[in-house]
């Protein structure tokens, strides 16, 4: 790369830089003191970002803090004078919109609780029919794209026009380290089949927990994820609701300043030529693969048959467990992770019980 090239494409990565959206601000609005100084802070540093914070609090039990209600919608048009940033806040039914219609909210947000639920989506909606104003969808909390992608065309059909999915993370029986599991796989789909839409990664949500923020939030840039939102509390630990995932406006500029933002594409022909032939490397390697799935199938068909004839239940389990230690062990000590290994061994598995339990049918 000549040394011009290089100062082009190095610009082009600041610009990228400029291009991520970001939403920060408390979990909750519980003070007009709290409001103002976590919106000062960010602003000096952030001055494009927008500016959220819950007025109406979905909380998973009763007898918790519910948000501080329609007095706070007040305190966001404080900061919208003072700090010149946008606001944003969730509404969950026609009530909230009205207000916050009324009150001059920027940039209204859908809870992952109510986009799970075709009917309030609807009602909202409903309620934003002929309204100019963006609307930021989060995920539902189940992993389901669909319910996700009718939330999205449900604002479409009432002629909302600027529209933004938050990728939260799900609940499933077994999150890992995160209090929402990520399941990337999800809005990578999305990016698939909506690309106008712009993603933006909810790390607090996702993390749960400050320590997992770089990770994710690095994670959701090399994945070309359109921002980062992420809860910021003057101080974290008195706050009334999400006070585990929330971070000071300091950590805040430490944690955005510690991020590699990379650029989606260069120009550059000797990077695209390598990339080319590795990716026709890659191509070959897949096809290796999809034809030794076919080879598997076929063996695991004569197996059933076999079995059919003599009568024998499908599965062995001890077998089956043998075949998973001998390739977990194999396949860690070649490179390979833990979690990849199950997963394509339980998926191998569940295919050709599928595949032999048909034949047992026939
Ligand atoms: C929130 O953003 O504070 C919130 C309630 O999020 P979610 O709907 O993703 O749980
Ligand atoms: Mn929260």
């Amino acid at each position: 790369m000549s040394l011009e090239e290089f100062k082009a494409s190095a610009l082009k990565n600041e610009a990228k830089q400029d291009t991520v959206s970001y939403i920060f601000g408390p979990c909750s609005a519980e003070s007009r003191d709290q409001v103002l100084s976590a919106a000062k802070d960010i602003s000096v540093s952030f001055p494009n970002a927008i500016f959220r914070a819950g007025i109406w609090k979905p909380r998973t039990r009763p007898n918790n803090f519910e948000g501080i209600g329609e007095i706070g919608l007040s305190w966001l048009n404080e900061v919208q004078r003072e700090s010149g940033l946008r606001v944003a806040t969730e509404v969950a039914n026609t009530k909230h919109v009205e207000l916050c219609l009324k009150a001059g909210i920027d940039i209204l947000w859908i809870g992952a609780r109510t986009t799970v639920n075709p009917f309030y989506v609807q009602e909202i909606a409903e309620a934003l029919k002929g309204c100019a104003i963006p609307v930021y969808v989060k995920n539902p909390v189940s992993p389901d794209l669909s319910l996700w992608l009718g939330a999205i065309e449900r604002l479409e059909n009432v002629g909302i026009k600027e529209i933004v999915a938050i990728h939260r993370g799900f609940q499933v029986y077994d999150p890992g380290p995160y209090r929402n599991a990520p399941q990337w796989d999800i809005p990578i789909e999305l990016m698939a089949v909506r690309p106008e839409i712009p993603i933006i990664c909810d790390i607090s949500h996702i993390g749960g927990n400050p320590s997992l923020f770089q990770a994710i939030a690095q994670k959701a840039l090399d994945l070309n994820m359109s921002g980062l939102h992420i809860e910021v509390h003057p101080d974290p630990s008195t706050a009334l609701s999400d006070a585990k995932q929330q971070i000071t406006p300091e950590g805040l500029n430490a944690l955005i300043r510690s991020l590699h933002f990379r650029r989606e594409n260069i120009n550059d022909p000797n990077y695209l030529n390598v990339l080319q032939k590795l990716r026709n490397e890659v191509d070959d390697a897949d096809e290796i693969l999809i034809r030794a799935f076919v080879k598997r199938m076929q063996i695991i068909k004569r197996i059933g048959i076999l079995k059919k004839e003599n009568d024998v239940t499908i599965l062995q389990v001890e077998r089956w467990k043998t075949i998973v230690d001998h390739y977990l062990s194999e396949g860690q000590k070649l490179g390979l992770s833990e979690g990849f290994l199950k997963g394509i061994l339980s998926f191998m598995h569940d295919e050709s019980m599928r595949n032999q339990h048909d034949i047992m049918n026939q």
